[in-house]
């Protein structure tokens, strides 16, 4: 969120921004950026079975983006303290993922531990 514009940057921060944009700032930087949402999971990214086996606690990161210039925004879920894997989506996918995860686990898990 900046008052006082960078030259690179010509339109203004989305109201969600909350990233400092600066002079300096290089091309990769040039991004607005809302604030993060973590969310505690179990995760496991080794393909060894049972994936069970190989779960660790492991916070995402959730938070919205839009390169200076575009008009697409996106969505970042990401490990907070790795880099990799790193999902970034369009606002569009994030939705759809989203109500699919939903409708996934309202049929299945629900019905589990009914
Ligand atoms: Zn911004």
């Amino acid at each position: 969120m900046t008052e006082l514009l960078p030259t690179w940057q010509r339109e203004p921060c989305p109201r969600w921004c909350i990233r400092d944009h600066d002079e300096d700032d290089i091309a990769l930087d040039r991004y607005h950026q809302g604030s993060a949402t973590t969310v505690p999971v179990l995760m496991s990214t080794d393909s060894e079975e049972p994936r069970s086996a190989t779960y660790v606690p492991v916070d995402l990161a959730i938070r919205v983006g839009r390169y200076a210039g575009e008009l697409i925004d996106w969505v970042a879920i990401e490990p907070v303290r790795l880099t990799a894997p790193r999902l970034v989506l369009t606002a569009e996918s994030a939705a759809r993922l989203a109500e699919q995860v939903t409708a996934q686990l309202a049929e299945h898990v629900a019905l589990d531990q009914a």
